[in-house]
């Protein structure tokens, strides 16, 4: 397995968000095994504060692609006041509603990947919608509600080139686990396509080769 530099592994650990450092290192050694399988750039769906960016940033870095990471950062369902996953200091007081993009941003420029991140600000499937560049790594990280795992599956894994690589995080087949969408709504339907077949898991992420 490869591994992230020491340095920007510290900055991803020191970063708030919700990627265990098992998993944050296998998604590094996910995506630079896919650019040597697959042209185009990775994508992150769900950045939240940049954690998971991190170690995809410095994936792309040493494979010299660049990450495109799309938020609307005002934060999932489940990130929401009243909700399990809120973190309370995370909610502008200009608007009482969640906002990461100046977290996220703090965590990119302080990592020195504002070269190879790019953030696009924007509704997951809006963006999808526009989107034609084909992928060599796609990590579907965002909303987990049934709506938005059903859009971004349908909307982004069609952009995954062949050979290139979809990695899921939070699969949960045990319902006893966490929540079930991005289980039934995108790594179900993803195997079942014929499309991809498995080639690692650790913890919650699943990572799938595009045939
Ligand atoms: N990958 C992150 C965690 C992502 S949390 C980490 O490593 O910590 C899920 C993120 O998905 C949130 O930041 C939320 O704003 C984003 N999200 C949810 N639904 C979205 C949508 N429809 N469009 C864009 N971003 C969305
Ligand atoms: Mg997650």
């Amino acid at each position: 397995m490869v591994s992230l530099n020491s340095t920007l592994r510290e900055h991803a650990l020191a970063a708030r968000g919700f990627m265990p450092e098992n998993e944050g290192d296998a998604l590094y050694d996910a995506a630079v095994i896919a650019a040597s399988n697959a042209a185009g750039p990775f994508l992150e769906v769900g950045s939240y504060c940049g954690r998971s960016t991190v170690w995809l940033g410095g994936a792309a870095r040493d494979s010299g692609r660049a990450l495109y990471a799309v938020d609307h950062h005002m934060g999932s369902e489940e990130n929401q006041p009243g909700w399990e996953w809120h973190e309370p200091d995370l909610v502008d007081e200009r608007t009482g509603r969640m906002d990461t993009l100046p977290r996220f941003r703090a965590t990119i420029v302080d990592a020195g990947l504002t070269d190879v991140v790019i953030a696009v600000v924007g509704d997951s499937p809006k963006v999808a919608r526009n989107w034609t560049t084909e992928l060599a790594f796609l990590f579907i990280d965002g909303g987990h509600g049934v709506e938005p795992a059903t859009l971004d599956y349908e909307l982004w894994t069609p952009r995954v080139a062949r050979g290139g690589t979809l990695a899921i995080h939070d699969v949960f087949p045990d319902p006893a686990d966490g929540g079930r969408p991005p289980y039934e709504n995108i790594y179900l339907p993803a195997i079942a396509s014929g499309l991809f077949e498995e080639t690692g898991v650790e913890g919650s992420l699943r990572i799938l080769r595009r045939i």
